[in-house]
């Protein structure tokens, strides 16, 4: 089975090749051909199946044919990370296709998009909140739109987007391809399915796939001996990069000072740092400035990063599904990958929940030479009570970490969904 099997246009086809995909991943096996056919797609899949190409390739072919300059495809995601990738891998697979695409997600200058809006572009990957901007400007035109594409549509719930995805869809033609991919499908998520979706086809991968490449193992330690049990961990492990999850925006940080101090290349990714110091520390944990990055799941949704080797849960996630996708970060195309998860006492009903979704029960480790009976200091505040789940309020920015030098270190990565916030909220991370 290749990319041919398809019938690619050549230009298209080309772009495959030079990316150096042989092998179609199963989501690509099963949604191209109806995506090519011009029919509706319901994608069960998460981030890590490969499942940008599967719309990527046939939305390309299709665009191959017909007008130029006008926003022909609109793919609406629920973070700037997100919509960066997508438009990343479009812009790597369409290299050879002249075809134009443009970003546009809030907490950046509007008028650049404006610019690049007026100049002509075929496909928009957009955030709902500042799409909405640009649609009451009038600033871009979607009337010409033949394909939508919902990325992450629960994870879009999940932050409350949904009525601004409904106040989008109104103003797209009746007559198109609609395309939504959704890791999990809860009620919403069915019913929304239902009434944007003609006739669809549903595909959908393994939920358990991507662990399947994944070693995961269990740590059980005292709250208050997380952190230096996560430095021997990282002490005694051979890792190339490490993503590590927190529960709350405030460990993030925290953890991630405490490793640059110790000489880590670290930086902490939270969900309300400033443009710049995200795409800052996205970058440097790309192009390895960077080998350990701290983040919430929030804030590391849709993060791609081909060569982590090393998820590490420090708080366990809310949910199994959560789980599943932090741990999809890893273990990726072919390649092997670690999972750790920091378990307390308390976390001893969502490990058994996780253990039930994976079908297996996970290792139980402990470090040698380590000691876990050091008592917690009388007044650590921070673990008096359990932590606070995610919220997506509106609050200064953190400092950004700066590489120190010093020892490699490794990482680990994880995302989950966190609860809807307020509209204030929903506005700081979408427009
Ligand atoms: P995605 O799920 O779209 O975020 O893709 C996950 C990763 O897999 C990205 O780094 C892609 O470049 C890579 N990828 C996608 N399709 C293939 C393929 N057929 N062969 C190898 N790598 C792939």
């Amino acid at each position: 089975m290749d990319f041919k099997q398809f019938n690619l246009h050549p230009q298209i086809q080309a772009g495959v090749e030079a990316l150096g995909y042989v092998t179609p991943t199963p989501i690509q096996l099963q949604a191209i051909p109806p995506v090519m056919d011009g029919q509706d797609v319901m994608g069960l899949a998460q981030t890590g199946t490969g499942k940008t190409a599967a719309f990527g390739l046939p939305m390309l072919h299709r665009l191959m044919q017909g007008e130029r300059g006008r926003v022909r495809a609109l793919i609406v995601a629920p973070t700037r990370e997100l919509a960066e990738q997508i438009n990343d891998a479009l812009n790597e697979m369409g290299k050879l296709t002249r075809l134009k695409s443009v970003t546009v997600y809030g907490g950046v200058n509007i008028n650049n998009q404006i610019k690049r809006l007026k100049e002509g572009v075929e496909i928009v990957v957009a955030c709902p909140g500042r799409l909405l901007d640009h649609i009451s400007q009038g600033t871009v035109d979607l009337s010409k739109v033949e394909m939508l594409v919902l990325d992450e549509a629960d994870q879009m719930f999940d932050m409350g987007f949904l009525p601004d995805v409904k106040r989008i869809l109104k103003v797209l033609p009746y007559v198109r391809q609609t395309l939504m991919f959704s890791a999990t499908m809860p009620d919403d998520i069915r019913k929304l399915a239902h009434d944007i979706l003609k006739k669809p086809v549903t595909v959908q991968v393994d939920r358990a796939a991507p662990a399947a490449t994944v070693s995961h193992a269990l740590y059980p330690v005292a709250q208050h001996l997380k952190t230096p049990l996560l430095f021997e961990l990282l002490k005694h492990t051979d890792t190339e990069s490490v993503l590590i999850f927190t529960r709350t925006k405030h460990r993030a940080k925290r953890v991630g000072e405490q490793l640059e101090k110790s000489g880590y290349k670290a930086a902490s990714l939270q969900g309300n740092l400033s443009q710049n110091r995200r795409q800052a520390a996205l970058d440097g944990f790309r192009d390895g400035t960077f080998q350990i990055l701290v983040a919430t799941d929030i804030a590391a949704r849709g993060i791609d990063v081909s060569l982590i080797s090393h998820v590490i849960n420090y708080d366990i996630p809310d949910t199994p599904e959560a789980y599943t996708h932090r741990i999809g970060r890893t273990g990726r195309a072919a390649k092997t990958g670690d999972a750790f998860t920091l378990v307390a006492n308390e976390d001893d009903l969502m490990v058994r929940a996780i253990e039930r979704v994976l079908g297996n029960k996970i290792e139980r480790r402990s470090v040698e030479g380590f000691d876990y009976n050091v008592p917690a200091p009388k007044k650590d505040a921070e673990f008096v009570r359990p932590p606070r789940e995610p919220q997506r309020r509106k609050e200064s920015p953190a400092k950004p970490s700066k590489p120190a030098a010093g020892r490699h270190a490794v990482g680990a990565g994880a995302k989950s969904a966190p609860r809807p916030a307020s509209h204030a909220a929903r506005r700081s991370g979408g427009r």
